[in-house]
């Protein structure tokens, strides 16, 4: 079998290269071993303001412009609604925040994202006693039914593998690489905190942040937008909710834990008044950078080789851009820019 790419890996990044070739006319095979679940579990949330101080995300803008017609574009060819666009609603938790909230609105950059008013709260079952700020064009993607309905299309095509990459069985050719019976033209390595285990790429600068998740059913919530105080609350329909997510650095397992649920049901506890039932809970590992910006170009060595990894807590609206910066990259040389370049690290 001969084509352009192996790609290994298929979560956001894998998929969002997968499609670029695909753009691209190019041919390739994905490998997948389902070893890590990072973009399976994710919260799928895109939204450009950083909730916490009020401040814009990285290059939020240009990811955005990318990301929308992107997934709409898939949601058509996979015939498959998987964006949800919901409004988010800020807890303020003083006079304070809803000052710096007003700042903020000022902002050019805010205007087609923050509302400049307090929106009170008239939900009896959620505690915010200061109200609301109100963020628009921001959503959600189902990451877990996009990535299973890819699977199959990809599958369908005969353009997907699922076992595991051996990184042994990798033969390095003169502008070329061997696998099994693959040959192609390049390699790109797309396994998220799974890169921890490519020879290829030791000492890659990760500074992987494992996060979990419950989902709650909770008849008398009533909620229709995601609300943000300190957890995410997402509406999922038929009364159940996703709350998260927990951030540790220290845990490498994929395990969800009871202190990872504990500690969040201490703060869901604080913001909403009403009875639940924890249904689900899951856990996966952000690949995150040490300067939190995406890490992707050509093995130091091996032009044949390139990564596209680092995308961290928003793997979601970075992930598109990405791919498309890494598929001119290799394909046209155009230079990447050093804040995203793995050159960076040299
Ligand atoms: C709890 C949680 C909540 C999150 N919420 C959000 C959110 O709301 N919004 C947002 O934008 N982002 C969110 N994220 C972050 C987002 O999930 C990541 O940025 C993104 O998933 C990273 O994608 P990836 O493809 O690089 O890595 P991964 O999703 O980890 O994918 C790597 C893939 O490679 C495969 N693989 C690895 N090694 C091999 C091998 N040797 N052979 C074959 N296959 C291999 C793995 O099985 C895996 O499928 C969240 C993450 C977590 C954990």
């Amino acid at each position: 079998m001969d084509v352009d790419y192996i790609i290994v890996g298929l979560g956001l990044a894998g998929l969002a290269f997968a499609e670029e070739l695909e753009r691209n006319d190019m041919s390739f095979v994905v490998f997948e071993n389902r070893s890590q679940n990072s973009s399976r579990v994710a919260a799928g949330v895109y939204n450009p303001v950083i909730l916490k101080r009020f401040t814009p995300v990285w290059d939020a803008q240009d990811q955005l412009k990318i990301a929308l017609p992107f997934y709409r574009s898939l949601e058509k060819k996979l015939s498959l609604q998987f964006d949800e666009k919901y409004d988010i609603y800020r807890v303020f938790a003083s006079i304070e925040e809803q000052n710096n909230w007003f700042a903020a609105c000022d902002k050019p950059f805010f205007v087609n994202f923050m509302i400049p008013e307090i929106i009170p709260n008239n939900n009896p079952g959620i505690n915010a006693p200061f109200g609301y700020g109100k963020i628009i064009n921001t959503g959600k993607v189902d990451t877990s039914k996009l990535l299973e309905a890819y699977s199959k299309y990809l599958d369908n095509k005969n353009k997907l593998r699922q076992e595991h990459f051996d990184y042994t069985q990798l033969n390095l050719l003169p502008d070329t690489v061997k696998y099994k019976n693959v040959k192609a033209k390049k390699v790109v390595f797309c396994e998220g905190f799974g890169i921890k285990k490519n020879p290829f790429f030791e000492d890659f600068p990760l500074n992987e942040v494992k996060g979990e998740l419950i989902t709650i059913n909770a008849p008398a919530l009533d909620m229709h937008y995601m609300l943000k105080a300190a957890v995410f609350i997402l509406p999922l329909g038929n009364n159940c909710y996703q709350v998260g997510a927990t951030f540790n650095w220290k845990d490498k397992s994929l395990r969800p834990t009871p202190e990872g649920k504990k500690e969040l049901l201490k703060k869901l506890k604080k913001i909403i008044k009403v009875d639940f039932e924890v249904v689900d809970h899951e856990a996966g590992i952000r690949p995150a950078s040490k300067d939190r910006r995406p890490i992707l170009g050509k093995h130091q060595r091996y032009e044949q080789m390139a990564v596209l990894n680092g995308l961290g807590t928003r793997g979601v609206m970075l992930a598109p851009k990405m791919a498309k910066v890494l598929f001119g990259h290799l394909e046209n040389n155009h230079l990447l820019d050093m804040e995203i370049a793995i050159g960076r690290f040299d």
